[in-house]
């Protein structure tokens, strides 16, 4: 049974009729691994197949509720960890493509499953019967005898039943059903509209004077885009690795101003593509959600499971961050201002300015260009980076599996292997911006790794979306992409490394203020010396980055960091006003988006030139599907963490200390969520983190001192 949302029925009148056995997504997969016979499964496999699994699944469900032996772990809990692996297999293959290659098809499939799949699973966590059962084997686990992993599975189903209405009376019961489905069916809408609005906007480049400042790699990502698109020339699309370059390099100011509006008006558009009705019912929706759960709003029920235990706990630690940055921002505009002057510029710095006029300040005060560092970064170079800090660390290898069936020509696979030789798992790197895909970069997984039906092995895909070189031609990255690469690879590895027996704490099935531990970790590896004297080379002579260059990208690290944490901490302040709305009364009127992020702001003090790095319109994270609503402040918590866990190495002299390595692999990368994440990190560490390391790493510890 799998822990993502989602029970009930499928209305099959809308399927084709497809017999069983023409159904790759029925039948056994035998190709290597168990991986899905990609190249045979179209759209119209979907409907058909989810129709038999969640039949199934209930079939499995209502057979467990009524077992009449009594409760044990094992014909309850076991039984449940058992259940729905077909239609588990279906959701990650579905999930898969419908984020990193969806079609017209695909999209209709998700519009017409998404709220059929939230019935489905509110009906499992709403069956009383079963409730009960978990209740009694939690009560008895001692009795029972239950190990210490067993435990904390039984109290994970225990939390999750009740977090999802399995205690509340039928009128609630049937209340929060309707409000599930309605925001599976939001979620989907909304992401769907943020895509639809990303493929409506290519802005076409023409001539020199269009192109003026833009470095060669990028004229050449950006003739890519242009092909991808079938225009003839060169494009901007909306995908950010496309959008932060173009804005930082572009002399015309008037282009910068026409793709930065394009990119932060993405779902604010008017029109059909807009999302802020959804926003205001997907708000109302989920305070309703909370309030009959017996919580205040939102906020309050979904941090009560996470680390942080409280909005009191999150607005502690991101106003301890949020001044310093903030001081840091505005002096660093105040430079850039003069800088404008000082170029004969008659005008206030708008943001659409700020990327430019920062890698002008950069290069003036750090003597350091982004575009001298481009070259040394070739994409396949950094994938090798980030096999090798896994190697130093853990232990693995990773082999080409060219032979593996993927979903598109770009994807790459690699088995991964232990230090003993033994396989662990297959990784797949789907690392290039295609119009099929949506925008960001993510972690998915095709299987989780489990014990408990035979050792199995996981299947973990990154998908990113950095712009393609042309065919024969190297794809380079900026710093920042590389930093996507590893940051992904760390969850990745989160999910490669799990060790447990059971699917329900397995890999990143961790508090999603956790998760971000071994992700942000991970990118810590790409910052070291050791690591680019051996992976930065020149992708055309093989040299490795000059020393000098090396020394001023560390050392530029910290530039124009407080932007990216204003523009960071902006979002995490206004997800959690956002779900800190009392369930509105009926006369109450919708929440405006546009003036509820204006007001939001301003009780902060965002400077004017600084945006949102995603405002709501288009704020994936927290509403396509739940994920982090009210949870955007997880990479700001687990970065405490994260710094913290690097310095335990630096303290040992070696980035890649073995016994250090060892813990972090036992109680991080390899226990899912066997411990309680504050009980993990203590074990591994020896003590809780403070949030000192952190503003060290963004460079604010002096900042926040004196402030
Ligand atoms: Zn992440």
């Amino acid at each position: 049974m799998s822990q993502t949302e989602g029970p009930g029925l499928i209305d099959n009148s809308a399927a084709p009729p497809i017999a069983p056995g023409d159904n790759p997504l029925l039948e056994e997969w035998t190709t290597s691994a168990g991986v899905p016979p990609f190249s045979r499964i179209a759209a119209e496999h979907f409907l058909p197949a989810y129709v038999k699994a969640l039949a199934e699944h209930v079939t499995e469900i209502a057979a467990i509720a009524a077992d009449p032996a009594p409760p044990t772990f094992g014909n309850t809990i076991a039984a449940l960890e058992l259940s729905g692996r077909a239609l588990d297999r279906i959701d990650n293959v579905f999930h898969l493509l419908a984020g990193a290659h969806t079609d017209d098809a695909l999209l209709e499939v998700e519009r017409a499953i998404a709220p059929q799949i939230a019935r489905h699973w509110n009906q499992i966590h709403t069956n009383f019967a079963l409730f009960r059962r978990i209740d009694t084997v939690m009560r008895g686990a001692d009795e029972l005898g239950l190990d210490a992993e067993q435990k904390r599975v039984v109290e994970r189903y225990y939390t999750s039943f009740r977090r999802a209405g399995a205690a509340l009376g039928n009128v609630a019961k049937r209340r929060f059903a309707e409000i599930m489905e309605r925001l599976a069916a939001l979620g989907t809408a909304f992401s769907q509209n943020v895509l639809a609005d990303e493929q409506a906007f290519a802005l076409r480049l023409e001539g020199d004077a269009e192109l003026a400042g833009l470095p060669d790699s990028i004229r050449e990502s950006l003739r890519s885009e242009g092909n991808e698109r079938g225009l003839d020339g060169y494009a901007v699309t909306l995908s950010r690795s496309t959008v932060e370059p173009f804005l930082q390099f572009s002399d015309r100011r008037d282009l910068r101003e026409k793709v930065f509006r394009g990119f932060v008006m993405r779902g604010d558009n008017g029109g059909s593509t807009d999302n802020k009705a959804i926003i205001a019912e997907m708000v109302r929706l989920r305070a309703e959600r909370a309030q009959l759960l017996g919580y205040a709003d939102f906020a309050h029920y979904r941090l009560d499971d996470a680390m942080a235990k409280s909005p009191a706990a999150v607005r502690g630690l991101l106003e301890v961050v949020w001044r310093p940055a903030r001081v840091s921002a505005l002096a660093h505009r105040d430079a850039m201002q003069a800088l404008i002057q000082e170029d004969g510029g008659n005008f206030k710095l708008e943001p659409w300015d700020w990327r430019y006029y920062a890698e002008k300040l950069r290069q003036r005060v750090c003597d350091f260009d982004e575009t001298a560092i481009k070259p040394y970064l070739s994409v396949d170079r950094m994938i090798e980076a980030a096999f090798y800090a896994a190697g130093r660390l853990f232990g693995l290898t990773f082999t080409p599996r060219p032979e593996v069936a993927v979903w598109h020509p770009d994807v790459r696979a690699w088995q991964v292997s232990g230090s003993d030789g033994k396989e662990i798992g297959l990784f797949f790197g789907d690392y290039f911006a295609r119009t099929s895909k949506r925008s960001g970069a993510w972690m998915a997984s095709l299987r989780e790794q489990q014990k408990l039906s035979g050792d199995i092995t996981p299947l973990i895909v990154n998908v990113c979306n950095f712009a393609k070189a042309p065919a024969g031609e190297t794809t380079l990255l900026s710093f920042e992409d590389a930093r996507t690469l590893f940051h992904e690879f760390g969850h990745a590895l989160h999910g490669l490394l799990s060790s447990v027996t059971y699917p329900m704490i397995a890999g990143t099935n961790v508090a999603t203020d956790f998760v971000e531990l071994p992700s942000q970790l991970f990118e810590h590896w790409l910052e070291q010396p050791e690591l680019l004297r051996r992976f930065a080379l020149h992708y055309q002579t093989g040299a490795p980055m000059p020393e000098q260059l090396l020394t001023r990208l560390l050392a530029a690290r910290n530039f124009n960091k407080g932007f990216a944490t204003v523009e960071y901490i902006a979002c995490a302040e206004t997800d959690l006003d956002l779900h800190a709305l009392p369930p509105p009364k009926p006369d109450d009127p919708a929440v405006d988006a546009r003036a509820f992020e204006a007001a939001s702001l301003a009780r902060i003090g965002m400077p004017d030139e600084i945006v949102m790095r995603h405002r709501l319109p288009h704020f994936a994270h927290i509403f396509a599907g739940g994920g982090y609503a009210a949870g955007y402040y997880s990479y700001m918590w687990s970065e405490v963490l994260d710094a913290d866990a690097f310095a335990a190495f630096e303290e040992t002299g070696d980035i890649f200390d073995p016994a250090t390595a060892k813990r972090l692999r036992d109680y991080v990368y390899a226990a899912g969520g066997r411990q309680d994440p504050a009980e993990a990190y203590k074990a591994f560490r020896g003590r809780l983190p403070t949030a000192d390391a952190l503003l060290r790493k963004r460079g604010l510890a002096a900042l926040a001192a004196v402030n």
